[in-house]
């Protein structure tokens, strides 16, 4: 896939999955909607946000644990399904993420844009919402990034098949529709539920984990970007919205760090190890956690750090009321 047919999708992917959701909600209305609709939407989403979540992120993009190459296959195949972009693309964004996190060349910091004001912090949340998916030069060279991963055949063919996949995972749930109602309205319907309103709603939580969790919620370390915890948003990511843990300790393969953060990722994963099919899971110890949280490792981070990343353009605009100045960098 080329720069042009990336640039396609992306549009295609974000305009299509949203008239789904239009005609979901207009036979909503006139109550054309069945219960295997909703299986469907259950098992595709959880599909498609478990590849994202454990495939392309925990085990792709951060080595958080190794397992075999038949689980490897079907999490990287589910991640594709989601639609967020070629596996090797996805990872070269994300590793680039980490390594300049709101700071200059993240590719999806809410902090980057100038503009001071509620028109500016609209700006950039929407550029790390989606935003950044429509800039034809932003690009992450995954022989750069993910060399390792360049490497390997299993997801070089996903890669190079990445828009049959994504199709076959619109097409399928239509199948579970069919399976459940014997009509082929059911398999319509499902395909509507199952595949474009997952799509929008898989899409959409994936991308509030970059605008949001950068943006609201609660710090517990002092990391040098501006990662949240977002509670709320901890069920429907399957975890990865405890965003501010992850910054701090990208490689645990465990996001939530305590019992009531729940991250069912996590779960996902300690499941696979039991039964042997995952090794090497990265596990924190409690008291390097403890440590950090209380600040002892801080050295180097934190916005009072000379690399602390810009502050909340809200923040900067307080000032500029105030005290008259346009910008507090
Ligand atoms: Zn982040
Ligand atoms: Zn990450």
């Amino acid at each position: 896939m080329n720069g042009r047919e990336h640039h396609g999708f992306i549009l295609a992917a974000a305009i299509i999955p949203f008239i789904g959701v239009a005609v979901a909600i207009v036979l909503l209305w006139n109550k054309l909607v069945g219960w295997s609709d909703m299986v469907a939407l259950v098992i595709m989403y959880s599909i498609a946000i478990l590849g994202i979540s454990a495939g392309y992120h925990r085990l792709l993009a951060h080595r958080s644990f190794q397992t075999n190459r038949a689980i490897k296959v079907f999490l990287v195949w589910a991640g594709t399904i989601a639609g967020q972009g070629p596996a090797l693309i996805w990872t070269a964004h994300h590793r680039r993420h980490h390594r300049v996190a709101d700071k200059p060349g993240d590719p999806h910091s809410p902090y980057l844009d100038d503009e001071p004001g509620w028109r500016g912090a609209l700006k950039g949340l929407w550029h790390s919402h989606m935003g950044w998916l429509f800039d034809k030069d932003l690009t992450s060279d995954p022989i750069r990034y993910c060399p390792d991963l360049a490497r390997d055949k299993d997801i070089r063919f996903a890669s190079n098949h990445f828009v049959g996949i994504v199709v076959g995972g619109i097409v399928f749930p239509g199948f579970i529709g069919l399976a459940i109602t014997q009509t082929w309205q059911g398999f319509l319907t499902a395909v509507l539920w199952g595949g474009l309103v997952r799509f929008f709603l898989a899409n959409h939580v994936t991308y509030a984990v970059n605008s949001v969790g950068h943006y609201f919620g609660r710090r517990r370390f002092d990391t040098p970007d501006e990662s949240r915890n977002v509670a709320w948003l901890a069920i429907p990511s399957f975890g990865e919205a405890w965003h501010n843990n992850h910054h701090a300790f990208p490689k645990a393969a465990f996001h939530g760090f305590y019992w009531w953060e729940v991250d069912l990722t996590a779960i996902f994963i300690r499941g696979l190890e039991t039964v042997g099919l995952a090794r090497e899971v990265v596990r924190i110890p409690k008291d390097r956690i403890r440590a950090r949280a209380d600040g002892l490792s801080r050295v180097g981070g934190g916005r009072a750090a000379p690399s602390a990343p810009p502050k909340p353009l809200a923040e900067r605009h307080k000032v500029s009321t105030s005290g008259g100045v346009a910008d507090v960098e």
